[in-house]
């Protein structure tokens, strides 16, 4: 009714935007619901033609880009160009999600990762945890083109990462500096993208005064200098080749007792004062979750690029058994028209638009926090890490249920399907999947506890689907109850009910989808995939041109699954 009640409107709105005929395919309209297209033409605002101008700056040269040289110089000319600006992650959050979707259509990969790291991880920390001054810097960095990397997770965390940070700084009053120290391998920061190419790095230390911890905080330094070479005590080691994103340089990176200035602490949240004391800036304390705002635009940013990989991946796929033709008992007949073939595209359709409407609701309220600068509310939190863990499900169960069905289609290059293990990165990329379900399932129990022993039995005696999950964090709740407040017994109570962990994060998770506020991406959905490249020039680091490989730990020969490269 609502929907009848608004339609004149919404005619008139989609006559005034005029979105771009070319741009719908036959494969949207079949996908996608009528009242899902009356939304999309409802809210697509793209007056300025952002687009096209922003494919315009990729889709040419991101076939060219096909080492992390050229790839990070085609990011410089997309950062120079001000299509996106890095302050519209608060000013324009839906186009910096549009721009992540935009990429995801030519194809999620190395570039998608460098796009993300650049804008998100790196400038977004800057905007979200820096002072004003320190704020300002980014149109410096945008007009010249600087590119920045994200240094936090380490050897030892590993998907731990942000809980265990143990690279320090250290504050000096004497010299009024601090001194970043990697104090042991295990600490050297690992997989950091663009780390061979940044020159600037936002990097997650140990703050320590006069010996004392103040935990993890963000510090804004320089890693290159003009000509490329990195500055003195920073040592960089490639991670190697991967089974996909190889334009994406990836490295370990290691500081000697390397020297920042006072105001590379990113103080928007703490600070030192004149005697170097440390202070609360404004009412919020400072903290790893206050740190991994950025973790949560990332995570959506993710979400959402898995869903339109998989659609695109889904929409060629369909072009072509469109297309193809099979023989059935009473002659041809197109691979499309099989019934196991149509029923693999109406589940995935079905899926990937019941999740494209919940995650771009939860977008909606996400935005709202971006523009107004507050953080997230427990309840938004848990829902971003819903679209994330769901979203990249589905996109993986989904592209591979099609796969399945296509015959040696599915081997064949520049199909898309040469792209899919860039899901699995995104699986574990921001916040792994599996910790997140352990944080949604530890949330549920102190729920649990705070709302006492009687309120949770009436939830579950309600025999709604409420009452299953209030069962499930019920039952867990007695299972890890003996081993108290001993670490060990805890991890021992947590492997042994390990399913029922996971089991009580999925009913969270339903709850959200079944209840969560909906709505819709507001572009039409494009196949615009690109082939993914499969040359790689192995001397790139010799040929960058800012950021070149001085001051690399370069090893000779690489042994990597019996290939004997030199690098
Ligand atoms: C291409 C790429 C780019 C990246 N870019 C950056 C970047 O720019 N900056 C940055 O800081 N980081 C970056 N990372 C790091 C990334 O975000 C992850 O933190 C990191 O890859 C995870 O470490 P790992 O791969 O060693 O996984 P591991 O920690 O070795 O985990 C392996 C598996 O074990 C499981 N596991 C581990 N511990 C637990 C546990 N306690 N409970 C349950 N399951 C567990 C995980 O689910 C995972 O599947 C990047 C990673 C990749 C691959």
């Amino acid at each position: 009714m609502l929907l009848l009640r608004r339609l004149p409107r919404l005619r008139l709105v989609a006559s005034r935007m005029a979105p771009l005929p070319h741009m719908f395919t036959t494969n949207t309209k079949r996908c996608l619901s009528t009242e899902h297209h009356l939304h999309v033409e409802s809210t697509f605002h793209d007056e300025l033609g952002f687009t096209e101008r922003f494919l315009d700056v990729v889709r040419n040269d991101l076939p060219l880009a096909t080492d992390p040289a050229k790839s990070s110089q085609l990011l410089r000319r997309l950062v120079k160009s001000e299509l996106l600006r890095f302050t519209d992650m608060r000013a324009a959050p839906e186009k910096f999600f549009l721009a992540h979707r935009l990429l995801s259509s030519v194809g999620l990969n190395g570039f998608g990762v460098r796009f993300t790291v650049q804008f998100n991880l790196f400038a977004g920390s800057i905007l979200g945890l820096g002072g004003e001054e320190q704020i300002a810097l980014l149109d410096e960095f945008q007009r010249d083109g600087t590119l920045g990397c994200f240094l936090l997770t380490e050897k030892k965390a590993g998907v731990l990462s942000g809980l265990i940070v143990e690279t320090t700084c250290d504050w000096c009053q004497a010299t009024e500096s601090f001194t970043l120290h990697t104090p042991s391998d295990s600490a050297a920061k690992n997989w950091i993208s663009q780390g061979f190419v940044a020159e600037r790095g936002v990097v997650i230390a140990d703050l320590r005064i006069d010996g004392k911890s103040h935990g993890p905080h963000a510090f804004l330094m320089t890693l290159r200098g003009e000509g490329g070479q990195l500055l003195p005590g920073i040592r960089v080691e490639d991670m190697g080749y991967k089974t996909i994103a190889n334009d994406l340089d990836n490295a370990r990176v290691w500081f000697d007792k390397v020297r920042l200035p006072r105001k590379a602490l990113l103080n928007k949240f703490a600070d030192l004062d004149a005697q170097g004391r440390y202070v609360q800036v404004g009412e919020e304390r400072m903290r790893i979750e206050v740190i991994g705002q950025r973790l949560l635009t990332g995570r959506q940013a993710i979400a959402e690029a898995a869903l339109v990989s998989a659609r695109v991946l889904h929409m060629r796929t369909e072009a072509y058994a469109s297309k193809k033709v099979c023989n059935g008992l009473s002659g041809e007949r197109t691979l499309e028209s099989m019934p196991q073939m149509r029923a693999v595209l109406d589940e995935s359709y079905a899926a990937l638009d019941s999740m494209e409407a919940f995650t771009s609701g939860v977008e909606e309220r996400l935005n709202e926090c971006l523009r107004a600068g507050t953080i997230p509310s427990p309840e938004l939190v848990d829902a971003i890490a819903i679209a994330k863990i769901k979203c990249i499900d589905v996109a993986i169960q989904r592209c591979h249920a099609l796969r399945q069905e296509v015959g040696s289609y599915a081997l064949m290059h520049a199909t898309g399907f040469e792209l899919v293990d860039m899901l699995l990165c995104c699986k574990f990329a921001e916040g792994d999947s599996r910790i997140l379900q352990q944080k949604l399932a530890r949330d549920r129990l102190k729920q649990l506890k705070k709302q006492g022993l009687a309120s949770a039995a009436a939830s579950v005696l309600g025999m709604s689907a409420d009452s299953r999950e209030a069962l499930a964090a019920l039952r867990l709740a007695s299972q890890l109850h003996s081993a108290g407040r001993d670490l060990a017994k805890l991890e021992a109570a947590m492997d042994a009910s390990w399913r029922e962990i996971y089991h009580l994060a999925d009913l969270i998770a339903e709850r959200h989808l079944r209840e969560g506020p909906k709505s819709a991406f507001p572009e039409p959905a494009v196949d615009r995939l690109l082939p993914a490249v499969t040359t790689f020039d192995h001397e790139w680091k010799g040929t960058s041109g800012r950021g070149d490989d001085r001051g690399f730990e370069r090893r000779d020969t690489i042994e990597r699954r019996g290939l004997s490269v030199v690098v």
